[in-house]
């Protein structure tokens, strides 16, 4: 019986409950019902009284017995109210869904098993939409009748799928299926991490004996879908690296020494050493470099940039680095210019609003190789920017550029160019190893010597005016300050956000008078010049505060700020709150972060600005950004649909991880075809997956 045969044609489905099937719940092939899992079980031997019912919070099993059903008219539609009872009292149930296909079910003198979570109403228990079962008469419930409850809909009711049809199709399936499911783990692998055989864990994890036995089939395949998950990006990659040897650049030349010896600001600390020792190994391999530089706000990825672009330049090549956004690529610009004064390493800028002469001079340099380094914005991907020899190229804040775009620039050279992708937006290491599992990854963890950690607090406007004499106090020592208001999306809703920042700067500018006081402004609204205008005045120190939106939020550097006052914090997600905390602490001074909000928080707001004031290590941060958020919102939808897992989860299940992918990597490293006899079987299920996945490409 093979998988992939139409679920149309397992016994009990027939065409109509197959394009139901595959309607309600995306089913279409014996493979697909097999990973159709329990999302509970119901141990029906172990149930709670009546009275033994103490809080709301509780989720309660309940045997009872049907006393009394009736139906009741509302204004629209009807609800369902049924009164139930053991032998310790009584208890009303609750419907205002569903009350067609819930009352046919509803027999008096039967007896349910009760699911739900009791509330308090009127003085009674009552449960609203509880989930029950039929007892049949004469069944013993006796102990460990474990029964799976699998996800239904109501359209599958109405057809006789409801989680106890679903059970009755589920042993049908595993009736036809069972005994021709191949074991896809080779032994060893087994053996190793003590896993349960493959047929007995879909059969423990549909009908387990017990518990026990059904957290072993759990743990077995969920090890066995982030292994087949790992093996394709670990595949992806040995595949990119054969098909595109990297140029090699042998030797670290004269500018790279000269610059090291004599311009070199500071010294590095240990972690950016020893991620120049990983990209220098990178570089002279023969591989391709395809590297995640992942460092907090201010752990210095540019110097990295720029050793690296160096060792490029060196063997001959040119480099480009990519930003986000104009402001950013001005902001790369300016520093390279800086760093670069007096070692004669040409570096030039292209953005949407470079004039037209000037690209054309700088088109021809760059075709010409006079130019060493280019610095830019998406104007960099236009057909009409050719390189002579595009060896390295840096991409700042990945999350915001798509595959696609990337890949075009990847093109833009025969050989492959090394890619170095740097990110401020500390990835947890599940998601990490999950969407960019086929890249290698670097981290700087430790910030440069000398900085002092950002005091977080947390005010409301009770505490406005308190705050404004902080600010004032700060500025007399010669600091400025950001204020920041939320404009999630930049073209959403312009009008209404940019009021609430116009009446900031305008209660801010009562209160902080000009002349003594200057206030700067700047949003997306703005054109391009003026946005640079308003940021080189602040960066030079003539204005005290900037008022913004978050467009100041990536990579910006003025290192005498001192302040960040973020308004109506709670309505930022985490990484974008630790991004713009980054902006300050970049110099020697203490700096302070000062989250506004509003009296009334959610919970999980609460936990994000709490989680604020008590950390400033990035990792952390994220850590409980996917907590809160999930992983498919954190990598955007389209990464996360790329990676669908059925049972594994990225926010609770990285230790199997870890070792799905240690174990994924052993294999790849002894026989990266997977020719060996252990290995062969991998080969079938390995395939199908890339085929389906065929996201990868080249670049990432
Ligand atoms: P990132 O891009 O990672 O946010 P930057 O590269 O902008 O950080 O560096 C932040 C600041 O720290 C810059 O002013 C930079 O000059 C300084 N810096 C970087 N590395 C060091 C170091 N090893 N020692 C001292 N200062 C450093
Ligand atoms: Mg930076």
């Amino acid at each position: 019986m093979h998988l992939e045969t139409p679920i149309e044609y397992l016994k009990g489905v027939g065409p109509a409950r197959a394009r139901l099937l595959q309607e309600e719940l995306g089913v279409q092939t014996f493979w697909d019902l097999l990973h159709h899992f329990p999302f509970r079980y119901v141990d029906r031997s172990e149930f709670q009284t009546i009275r033994g019912i103490v809080d709301e919070n509780t989720l309660v099993q309940l045997r009872v017995r049907l006393d009394s059903v009736k139906e009741i008219p509302m204004k629209r539609g009807s609800r369902l109210e049924a009164v139930v009872s053991d032998d310790t009292g009584s208890l009303r149930l609750v419907w205002f869904k569903g009350v067609r296909y819930i009352a046919p079910k509803l027999v008096n003198g039967r007896n349910y098993l009760l699911f739900g979570k009791p509330n308090r109403f009127k003085g009674r228990w009552s449960m609203n939409h509880p989930e029950f079962q039929v007892i049949e008469p004469g069944t013993e419930l006796k102990a460990g009748s474990i029964v799976p409850v699998y996800p239904s809909t109501e359209k599958l009711g109405a057809k006789g799928l409801d989680s106890k049809g679903l059970t009755r199709l589920m042993k049908e399936l595993l009736k036809a299926v069972l005994p021709h499911l191949d074991e896809d783990l080779p032994s060893q692998v087994l053996e190793d991490e003590k896993l349960m055989g493959r047929m007995m864990a879909f059969k423990e994890i549909h009908f387990p004996k017990d518990l026990m036995e059904m957290k072993k089939a759990k743990y077995r395949l969920k090890f066995e879908e982030l292994f087949f998950l790992q093996l394709s990006l670990l595949e992806t990659k040995v595949l990119r690296i054969e098909k595109s040897p990297g140029i090699i650049f042998e030797h670290v030349g004269d500018r790279f020494n000269e610059f090291y010896a004599n311009h070199l600001p500071f010294d590095l600390t240990n972690a950016q050493k020893r991620v120049m020792k990983e990209i220098r190994k990178d570089l002279g391999s023969g591989k391709q470099m395809n590297r995640l530089l992942q460092g907090d706000v201010g752990s210095g990825k540019t110097i990295i940039a720029l050793l690296t672009m160096l060792i490029g330049i060196d063997n001959g090549c040119q480099a480009a680095i990519m930003a986000p956004t104009e402001i950013l690529a001005t902001q790369h610009h300016r520093s390279m210019e800086e760093l670069l004064h007096g070692t004669g390493v040409r570096c030039a800028l292209l953005t949407g609003s470079t004039p037209k002469a000037q690209r054309k001079t700088l088109h021809q340099a760059l075709e010409y190789g006079e130019l060493h380094i280019l610095i830019g914005t998406h104007a960099l991907l236009e057909d009409k920017v050719k390189f002579k020899d595009l060896g390295v190229v840096i991409i700042d804040e990945q999350h915001r550029f798509g595959v696609a775009q990337r890949a075009k620039l990847w093109k833009k050279n025969t050989r492959p160019p090394h890619v170095l992708v740097m990110t401020a937006t500390p990835i947890p290491r599940t998601l990490a190893m999950t969407f960019y599992g086929d890249l290698d990854t670097s981290r700087i963890d430790e910030l440069p010597p000398g900085r002092k950690p950002v005091q977080t607090v947390h005010r409301n406007d009770a505490h406005r005016i308190r705050v404004f004499g902080f600010l004032e106090d700060q500025i007399e020592r010669g600091r400025q300050v950001y204020v920041v208001y939320p404009l999630i999306e930049e073209s959403k809703k312009m009008d209404g956000e940019l009021k609430d920042l116009m009446d900031g700067f305008e209660s801010l500018s009562r209160r902080f008078p000009s002349p003594k006081y200057q206030i700067g402004i700047l949003h997306g609204k703005m054109k391009p010049e003026d946005k640079d205008y308003e940021m080189m005045r602040f960066a030079k120190g003539d204005t005290h505060i900037m008022v913004s939106t978050t467009v100041i939020e990536v990579g910006v550097n003025v290192p005498n700020a001192s302040v960040m006052v973020i308004e109506s914090s709670e309505r930022f997600g985490l990484s974008q709150l630790h991004q713009l905390r980054g902006r300050v602490g970049r110099g020697s001074d203490q700096s302070y972060c000062i989250l506004m909000s509003g009296p009334k928080l959610s919970a999980d707001a609460r936990t994000r600005l709490h989680t604020m004031v008590e950390t400033n290590d990035g990792f952390q941060i994220a850590e409980v950004d996917l907590r809160l958020r999930g992983a498919g919102d954190i990598m955007g939808t389209r990464q996360s649909g790329d990676v669908e897992l059925k049972l594994a989860d990225l926010v609770n299940d990285g230790p199997i991880l870890q070792r799905a992918r240690d174990t994924a990597l052993r294999i790849i490293q002894e026989d990266p075809k997977l020719q060996s006899s252990q290995h062969k079987a991998l080969v079938p299920r390995l395939a199908s997956l890339m085929q389906k996945q065929n996201r990868w490409g080249k670049i990432s």
